[in-house]
C-alpha cells in the first residue's frame, strides 16, 4: 500500500520503502524469471505482472544452497552473457564459497557491484559516512582462509600481507592457537600502518584485544571497527572495548548476497535498500515469532547475478517499533542477527532457543572470555568456557544459572573449563548449536512459509 510516496511492506508492517523501490524489486523478479535460466521452474507460480511484487515474491520458493550448485554460476548470469567470456575479459572472477550449512558452492565475482553494495552500507553508519571513501587504509583481521594470504607453517612478512590499501593483520587462522610473539607483531604493524578503519572477525579481534589489555600494550585506534564474518557475541564486543578507542559497527552479508545490512550509530541494523531486497518469513509465536524469524535475500543491479529469495541461513529479530534516532527511515530495521539457523537450540519443551539469546545470557556472567554450548540431547546441554584467572568454579556455576533461565528447570546443564576454543573452519566461532541440526522450516509461520517448487 502507498503511504504518502512511501511503500510498507506487506507483512514486517514496519517496513517502509520509496516510491521507486517496488519498481526495482519488480526489475530483479522480472529479470530473474525472464532473462536467467536457473528460475524457469519458478515461471508457473508467478501470479504475474499485474499483481504487486512484494505479493509476486511472497509466491514464490526460497533459493538455497542447493539451486546455487545444481545450476551452477552460469544458470543464474542473466541475459545471455558468458561466464567464459567474462572471466577472459578479466570483467569477472570466480569465488568458492564454503559456508557453514553446506558444499562448496561457486560465485561469479564481479567487483564493481560488491564496491557499490559497500559503499551504500557505509552510507548507513554516520562514522562509515565521515572516513570510509574507498580510499582509506583499511587492516583486516580476520581467517586468512576467508579473505588474505593462508600460511599455517611459518610466517610471511608484512609486504607479502599487504595488498594495495589493505594490511591483512594475521596468515594464522586459529586464535587459540596465536603466540605473544604474533599478536606483538600485529600490534606493532597496526600502530605503523594507522589504519582509518579495522575490519575483523569479532572474536579474532577480542582475542588480540584481551591480549592488549592483559599486557597494557599502547595500540593505534581507528576511527572505525566493522565486525563482519561472524555474529559478534556481547563478550567479544567487550573485550575490543576495553583494549581500542573507537566506534564499533556491526556490518552483515555474504559472498553469494553482498552488504545486506549495517549497523547504525545507535546501535540498530539497517537494510542496504540500494543494492538489495529482503523477505523476513516470522518463525511461529512459540519460536519468538513474529519479531523473530529468518530473511530471504533479493539483489539489484548485478549485471553479473541474478539472485532472488535466496536463503541466507540466519535468524533476525525484528526492531522497527519507533524510528530509528540516526534518521534511517528506508527498509527493515533489526535489533539484532540472532546468529545461523545451525546455531539454534531447543528447550526441552521444544521450543526454539537462538545464539542470540544464547549470548545476551551469558553477556551478564563475570569473568566469562568465552564459551560454547551443545545440546546433545533434547534436555541435555553441555557448555565448556574460558574463565579469567582461576576462579572457573564461580564462573561455571554462574554460568549454568544463566543458562537454567533460558532453557528452564528441565534443563540439565554441564560445564567444563576448558584452555581455548578452537573456530570451526574455515575460521568462524560456534556459541551454540545442536548435536542433531533442526529443520529450521519447522519453526516458521506456516502462513509465510516459501512455497514448495
Ligand atoms: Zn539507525
Amino acid at each position: 500500500m502507498s503511504v504518502d510516496g512511501w511503500f510498507t511492506h506487506s507483512f514486517a508492517s514496519t517496513a517502509r520503502y520509496r516510491s521507486r523501490y517496488p519498481q526495482r524489486c519488480g526489475e530483479a523478479l522480472d529479470e530473474a524469471l525472464y532473462s536467467t535460466e536457473a528460475y524457469d521452474p519458478w515461471r508457473g507460480l508467478d501470479p504475474g505482472r499485474g499483481s504487486p511484487v512484494f505479493s509476486r515474491l511472497a509466491a514464490l520458493p526460497a533459493l538455497t544452497k542447493r539451486e546455487l550448485r545444481a545450476w551452477g554460476p552460469q544458470g543464474f548470469v542473466p541475459h545471455g552473457r558468458d561466464i567464459a567470456e567474462g572471466l577472459a575479459a578479466r570483467e569477472i572472477e570466480l569465488v568458492a564459497t564454503s559456508g557453514a550449512t553446506g558444499d562448496q558452492v561457486s560465485n561469479v565475482w564481479y567487483q564493481p557491484w560488491w564496491n557499490a553494495s559497500e559503499a551504500a552500507s557505509w552510507q548507513l553508519n554516520a562514522h562509515a559516512r565521515a572516513v570510509a571513501t574507498g580510499a582509506h587504509r583499511e587492516a583486516i583481521l580476520t581467517s586468512p582462509w576467508c579473505a588474505g594470504f593462508p600460511c599455517e607453517d611459518g610466517y610471511l612478512t608484512m609486504e607479502q600481507r599487504t595488498l594495495g590499501r589493505f594490511l591483512y593483520l594475521s596468515e594464522r587462522s586459529d586464535p587459540s592457537s596465536w603466540t605473544g610473539h604474533l599478536m606483538d607483531r600485529m600490534v606493532e604493524e597496526l600502530n605503523l600502518f594507522k589504519p582509518v578503519v579495522l575490519e575483523a572477525n569479532p572474536s579474532f579481534l577480542a582475542r588480540l584485544s584481551r591480549y592488549i589489555v592483559r599486557r597494557r600494550l599502547r595500540v593505534h585506534s581507528p576511527a572505525l571497527i566493522v565486525l563482519t564474518y561472524e555474529n559478534p557475541s556481547t563478550l567479544h564486543r567487550r573485550q575490543i572495548h576495553r583494549a581500542f578507542d573507537a566506534p564499533m559497527a556491526s556490518s552483515y552479508g555474504a559472498t553469494e548476497a553482498g552488504y545486506v545490512f549495517m549497523e547504525c550509530e545507535a546501535g540498530r541494523l539497517h537494510q542496504v535498500t540500494n543494492t538489495c531486497h529482503v523477505d523476513f518469513l516470522p518463525f511461529a509465536p512459540e519460536h519468538g515469532g513474529p519479531e523473530v524469524g529468518r530473511i530471504l535475500v533479493t539483489i539489484f543491479g548485478n549485471p553479473w547475478r541474478s539472485l532472488v529469495r535466496f536463503d541466507i541461513g540466519d535468524v533476525v529479530r525484528l526492531d522497527g517499533h519507533l524510528p530509528c534516532s540516526c534518521g534511517q527511515r528506508e527498509g527493515l530495521t533489526l535489533m539484532s542477527v540472532e546468529g545461523r539457523t545451525v546455531n539454534l537450540t531447543l528447550t526441552p519443551e521444544s521450543r526454539a532457543v537462538t545464539q542470540g539469546t544464547v549470548d545476551q545470557a551469558m553477556g551478564s556472567v563475570a569473568g566469562l572470555v568465552e564459551y560454547q554450548i551443545l545440546q546433545t540431547g533434547s534436555s541435555i546441554y553441555h557448555l565448556r568456557f574460558v574463565a579469567e584467572g582461576s576462579a572457573s568454579g564461580g564462573v561455571a556455576k554462574e554460568a549454568c544459572d544463566a543458562l537454567q533461565t533460558v532453557y528452564g528447570p528441565a534443563a540439565v546443564i554441564t560445564a567444563d573449563p576448558v584452555e581455548a576454543i578452537a573456530p570451526d573452519p574455515p575460521g568462524k566461532y560456534c556459541l551454540s548449536k545442536k548435536l542433531d541440526p533442526i529443520d529450521p522450516d519447522v519453526l516458521l509461520d506456516h502462513r509465510f512459509a516459501p512455497k514448495e517448487c
